[in-house]
């Protein structure tokens, strides 16, 4: 068995976004960098998370548009009414595919700027010293000027719905290779939704189960109100404000989910969607300063420092958004924060948010209640894509852009506070208002910019032009 030692500017522990950019970035910053990672580079973004989720919504969106070729005046051939069918291993080989090229890219990525992957688990210990248990059964012990924690997080679970047979978190989700009949989600938040999204577009029945009063409860009420309606219509069954009681499988993969006050829906698949937890369980941290709070977090101060003298922690392990653009953008914070260049801490209250089910959610900055509970007067628009004509010409007409800006004191709109999007590929709009929220720009300024002819973005630029108190669209 191999003993190796050796020291390093950075060592970051966990591959994934946080881990996988720091180490890249910091390379190309001239540092020397070791990279522990003990399973895939990619961590759950790459593997079990954003990618393989987004590939499997990306075959809903092409049945979509096969179920509605007819209306461009395309003949598939289908007999008329009957909708496509979905060969669902396919999909999974697609989807993996797309995985091992990504990560076979960061794997040559590393080795380009000479960034020393060590594939093993990682432990941290007094002197920023890490132990690493090597896949290979040897074991090697690096010390860094500086260490990044980047561990991520794992799913959460809930008692009674042990994964298994039909009960599922996302990690299983994504490995199937069959689409099931009958899907219950448990839990209404951004993940859940796109797999119900995914699930229905392709033809399953599906049921999503929500603690809370209403599904999406971050959203804006406008832009959560189009989801429902549009979920409603491809016939998901949201029940609110219901608690899971436990399920009764009934021995030939099926199980019957017991919710609410003796209701009930049997199903093939149970997809516990519950939110994910900081995964700091292989750490070590004894003998160091990194303080988990008692949610298991890593507790970090604005620049991502942990309570250990040159450790900092990034990523799902922080009690930040848990993205990974904000790992991304943590990963290069802590780097231009070790190389003394006194770097801008994140503005967590103003990041990209997206989500990925059909319609698309995207937004920046607080949302109408939002801005008003933090004290804003606010001017509001929204514009419906119903009318745009790029909108029409995608056959994609639901959902809606509004605008929340701050009232001066003559009552006209001033520095855009928020902006929030719902419809066709909102996710790929919402860039020319994040850049508003976060440059606090004003809508007279914003309003100067040229959208092009025709675009789903022009909606934006319409809705901050009707914020000036002038228009040409109502
Ligand atoms: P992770 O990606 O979790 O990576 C942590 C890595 O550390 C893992 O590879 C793990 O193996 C490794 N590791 C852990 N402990 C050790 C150790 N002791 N030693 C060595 N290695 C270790 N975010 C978005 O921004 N957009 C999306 O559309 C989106 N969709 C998602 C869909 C799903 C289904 C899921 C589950 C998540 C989604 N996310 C999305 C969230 C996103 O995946 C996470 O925010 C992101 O992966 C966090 O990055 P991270 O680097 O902090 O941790």
């Amino acid at each position: 068995m191999s003993e190796r030692s050796d020291h390093f500017d950075l060592v970051v522990i966990g591959g994934g976004p946080g881990g996988y950019c720091a180490a890249l970035y910091g390379a190309s910053a001239g540092l020397n960098v070791a990279l522990v990672e003990k399973d895939a580079l990619g961590g759950t973004c790459l593997n079990r998370g954003c990618i393989p989720a987004k590939a499997f919504l990306e075959t809903a969106a092409v049945k979509r548009h096969v179920d509605h070729a007819a209306d461009f005046g395309i003949e598939t051939g289908a007999p008329e009414g009957s909708a496509a069918s979905v060969a669902f291993a396919r999909t999974q080989e697609r989807k993996q595919g797309i995985v091992r090229q990504l990560v076979g890219g960061i794997g040559a990525m590393c080795k380009n700027r000479n960034v020393e992957v060590f594939n093993g688990t990682g432990s941290l210990s007094a002197g920023r010293t890490v132990q690493v248990a090597m896949g290979d059964g040897g074991s090697a012990t690096i010390t860094g000027d500086f260490v990044m924690l980047a561990s991520g997080s794992v799913p959460r679970l809930i008692p009674g719905f042990e994964r298994g047979g039909p009960i599922m978190t996302s990690d299983e989700v994504l490995d199937l290779d069959t689409l099931p009949a009958r899907v219950a989600v448990i839990g209404g938040g951004a993940i859940g939704c796109e797999f119900a999204s995914t699930f229905a577009d392709l033809g399953s029945e599906v049921t999503i189960l929500e603690g809370l009063p209403k599904i999406l409860p971050g959203l804006d009420n406008d832009v959560a109100n189009v989801v429902v309606k549009s979920f409603r219509k491809k016939n998901i069954a949201i029940k609110t404000g219901v608690m899971v009681n436990g399920h009764t499988p009934d021995g030939n993969g099926a199980t019957t989910v017991a919710f609410g006050d003796g209701e009930s829906v049997v199903v093939d698949a149970v997809v516990v969607s519950v939110g994910r937890r900081p995964f700091a369980d292989e750490l070590g941290l004894d003998g160091t300063g990194v303080q988990v709070d008692e949610r298991g977090f890593v507790v970090v101060d604005e620049f991502c420092q942990t309570g250990e003298s040159g450790v900092y922690a990034v990523g799902d392990l922080i009690n930040t958004p848990q993205l990974a653009h904000v790992a991304y953008a943590e990963a290069i914070l802590v780097v231009k924060h070790l190389l003394g260049e006194n770097p801008m801490p994140v503005m967590y209250d103003r990041v990209p948010w997206a989500i990925y089910c059909h319609p698309e959610v995207a937004w920046a900055g607080p949302d109408e209640q939002q801005a008003k509970d933090a004290g804003h007067d606010v001017v509001v628009a929204k514009h419906p894509f119903k009318f745009n004509s790029r909108a029409m010409i995608l056959g994609e007409t639901e959902g809606l852009v509004k605008v929340i800006a701050k009232k001066r004191a003559d009552g006209t709109a001033g520095q855009v506070l928020g902006v929030h999007m719902v419809g066709p590929w909102v996710t790929e709009q919402l860039s020319g208002g994040y850049l508003a929220v976060n440059w606090e720009a004003t809508v007279d300024e914003i309003a100067e910019f040229i959208q092009p002819h025709p675009s789903l973005s022009e909606l934006f630029g319409e809705t901050v032009l009707s914020l000036t108190g002038r228009n040409f669209n109502g």
